[in-house]
């Protein structure tokens, strides 16, 4: 069976996001960092999440970026394809979310799209075609002072007809409540004169509904969950069987490393509930920038450590000791000197033969990643909401959990730990 579902994420945790509703679904999925350069084994494989930076970059940028990922995954024959955005619509005044699926319905020679960012189980819902944030518009929330993609419109048909080249309709509320039937009808109508329908979403039956319409369609787009009815689709149409195991992962053995470099709320207490039980040893970026600490005490303390099972390396600190080690460095250069010194730490201890990490830290997960320098994720379980454990997979398998700031309850270590075993 090949790959029924080629997806394009504009940012890495984006991608997560989906590939884990996809897993979910019954969909065996895999996550591709960046367009891969290198054949990659997708035997067994339903969907493909690629992973881009797109969101902010210059739109001819993203515009190259996104088309190339469709280009690689129209050579795989999928089904359909899927361009995920943030379910806050993020974007610049230029884009990209209009340029970019502007460009991918042109390469795969479709005409019609749909426009469904909305999450219920988050908040975020659509009526009228305006974008609410829990019980906010979008442009009276948060998002309209994002330092980067500030979203001051709520209303999608306007912010989208600003950023693309064809026209934009609605289909709404009332037609998305009677069912998958009235919304495909209603797609079929807009089609013969509009590129984009934006449709009302405020439940998560409307989503399985608006999915169930959208079987036909050779590009979809939108946020995470309007992937939760897509392997049905699949199903109905005899391509496929929902999956059981679709997040089953490898079984490894060996000790697990906890790094920790977030200094959240939520992180802090979980570095001190982590600490009660296993061993652990502070990063200090002072000490490393004096040149007193060197790579090589840690791993000596982690060859005398790793018989306990799991060890953890934290940077983790209160905001009055970070204050003043930013004081002291400067806060880039802080920054910089404890992602380095755990990229280097994870590369060591890759060599070592650890196949297990759990990373604290949205930056801080990015450089474990880049040192990894994984090609696929295989997506497992939810260790919490927004978090699975996955697996680089290859000649040297490892088990990884990335959790960015305050995702995961007191115990979320503990939890990776155990679903690692
Ligand atoms: P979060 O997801 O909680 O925002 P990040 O990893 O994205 O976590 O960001 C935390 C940042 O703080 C990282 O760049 C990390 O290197 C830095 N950091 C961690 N510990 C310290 C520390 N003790 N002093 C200064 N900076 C630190």
């Amino acid at each position: 069976m090949s790959v029924l579902l080629g997806c394009i994420a504009d940012d890495f945790t984006g991608a997560t996001d989906l590939a884990s509703f996809l897993v979910q679904s019954g969909m065996k999925t895999v996550q591709l960092i960046g367009v891969p350069t290198e054949p990659v084994d997708l035997s067994g494989i339903d969907a493909v999440v690629i992973a881009l930076k797109s969101r902010t970059l210059p739109s001819e940028v993203a515009i190259r970026q996104s088309l190339d990922a469709l280009k690689w995954l129209k050579e795989l024959n999928c089904e359909q394809y899927y361009f995920k955005y943030c379910s806050t619509f993020d974007s610049t005044a230029k884009g990209n979310i209009g340029p970019v699926t502007d460009a991918l319905l042109d390469e795969l020679e479709e005409s019609f799209t749909i426009i469904c960012p909305s999450l219920p189980i988050n908040g975020r819902t659509v009526y009228k075609g305006n974008l609410f944030v829990n019980d906010e518009l979008l442009s009276e929330s948060g998002m309209r002072n994002h330092p980067l993609t500030p979203m001051t419109d709520a209303n999608l048909l306007r912010v989208m007809a600003s950023q693309s080249s064809g026209k934009v309709g609605l289909v709404p509320f009332e037609v998305v409540s009677q069912g998958a039937q009235s919304i495909k009808k209603a797609f079929t109508t807009l089609a013969k004169n509009h590129r984009y329908a934006v449709v009302d979403t405020v439940s998560n039956s409307d989503l399985e509904a608006i999915g169930e319409a959208c079987a036909n369609l050779k590009l979809i787009t939108g946020g995470s969950g309007l992937s939760i009815g897509l392997a049905k689709n699949f199903q109905n149409k005899g391509l496929f069987k929902i999956r059981e195991n679709s997040a089953d992962l490898s079984k490894l053995t060996g000790t697990a490393v906890v790094l920790s470099g977030s200094c959240s709320v939520m992180t802090q207490k979980q570095v001190s509930q982590f600490q009660k039980h296993h061993p652990s040893k502070k990063i200090d970026p002072i000490e490393i920038a004096s040149g007193k600490t060197k790579l090589d005490e840690f791993l000596t303390w982690f060859d005398q450590k790793r018989t306990a099972g799991a060890v953890m390396f934290f940077a983790t600190d209160m905001p009055e000791n970070i204050k003043q080690v930013q004081e002291e460095l400067g806060v880039e250069r802080a920054s910089e000197i404890v992602e380095q010194f755990m990229a280097n730490l994870v590369s060591a201890l890759d060599k070592r033969g650890v196949t297990k990490f759990i990373v604290a830290g949205g930056e801080t997960s990015g450089a474990v990643v880049k040192a990894l320098n994984p090609s696929l994720l295989k997506i497992g379980h939810s260790i919490a909401p927004g978090v699975p454990l996955t697996e680089i997979v290859g000649n040297s398998p490892k088990l990884l959990a990335l959790k960015s700031g305050n995702f995961g309850d007191e115990d979320f270590f503990e939890k990776a730990l155990e679903m690692m075993k």
